[in-house]
């Protein structure tokens, strides 16, 4: 009999761990939650927005830590394992530290970042250094960072939010300058991930991984023309889901019960009908916040 019920585990165990279900939640912006029934990873989390006071320059910039709490309570995010700032920018880093802290996530940096988590000094922001394709196990998924470019911000001639955090970092709007940025090869046993905030494809850097990917997640901002997206890593990587983020607008307050409110230019249904007319096979699917999108069964 004991035989027989260890046979019957042994069967099972690679079936079962192959249909772990793993799901992903957008919270506005950049800010995503992946996660299966173990583990919750938070990208880019972002509810504080800059207000006009911030702007210029006549106000600290930090966390809302009573805002950033309540979403944590209303999604019942309170115990996160990992979070990752895909750059420095204050809408991908802005909630990272306090996250961190409400969460108990280990905050993977860059230097940039761990300049702006240790501002806030506090023991319960627990940081860990990332470094280009060293992977990281997190429960049943692995991580891998890698290194890519960020457009360049100009007006008038000016490049703005450039170059490494710095080390007199005091939560200025003008401190949160772009560090490195970093794009995301995301492994699970039920399926693996392109998670990318930019909009222009580093082909060579995830060919080096993988040919096939099964889900994309993509930052359609400030992309240059709708092919980058649409030819870009959903026609190489040829995967069956397609998620865009980065297409709403982050200048005014954080409402998440109003109407989604575009970046200007954005023109992110045109872009999602192109992406449909392209690849009829695969699935296009347009967030809505905080409602959960099963990835893989
Ligand atoms: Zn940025």
């Amino acid at each position: 009999m004991f035989k027989i019920l260890i046979l019957i585990s042994c069967a099972f165990l690679p079936l079962s761990q192959a249909l772990a279900k793993v799901e992903v939640r957008w919270f506005t912006v950049a800010s995503l939650v992946l996660e299966d029934e173990e583990t919750k990873i938070f990208f880019d989390p972002m509810f504080t927005r800059a207000g006009i006071q911030h702007w210029l320059n006549i106000s600290d910039l930090r966390s809302d830590e009573t805002l950033v709490a309540s979403v944590i309570k209303e999604h019942k995010l309170e115990k996160v394992n990992a979070l990752f700032a895909s750059h420095s920018h204050y809408d991908h880093v802005i909630d990272a530290p306090i996250v961190s802290k409400l969460t108990g996530a280990t905050f993977y940096v860059d230097g940039s970042s761990e300049i702006v988590a240790k501002a806030y000094k506090d023991p319960k922001i627990k940081t860990e250094r990332i470094e280009s394709l060293k992977p990281i196990k997190i429960g049943k998924f692995t991580i891998t960072p890698i290194l890519r470019t960020h457009a360049h911000i100009r007006s008038l001639g000016i490049t703005y939010l450039y170059g490494p955090v710095r080390e007199d970092f005091d939560f200025g709007f003008y401190d949160y300058r772009m560090g490195e940025t970093w794009f995301y090869y995301v492994e699970h046993p039920s399926g693996n991930i392109l998670l990318d905030q930019g909009s222009e494809p580093f082909l060579n850097s995830i060919h080096s991984f993988t040919n096939k990917v099964d889900v994309v997640i993509q930052g359609v901002a400030n992309r240059p023309d709708d092919e980058a997206i649409v030819n870009g890593y959903t026609g190489a990587l040829k995967p069956s889901i397609f998620i865009p983020t980065h297409f709403d607008n982050f200048v005014f307050g954080f409402n998440p019960k109003s109407e989604v409110s575009y970046l200007p230019g954005v023109k992110i249904h045109e872009l999602l009908e192109k992406m449909k007319k392209a690849h009829p096979d695969k699935k296009i699917i347009f967030p809505k916040y905080a409602e959960k999108i099963e990835l893989f069964k």
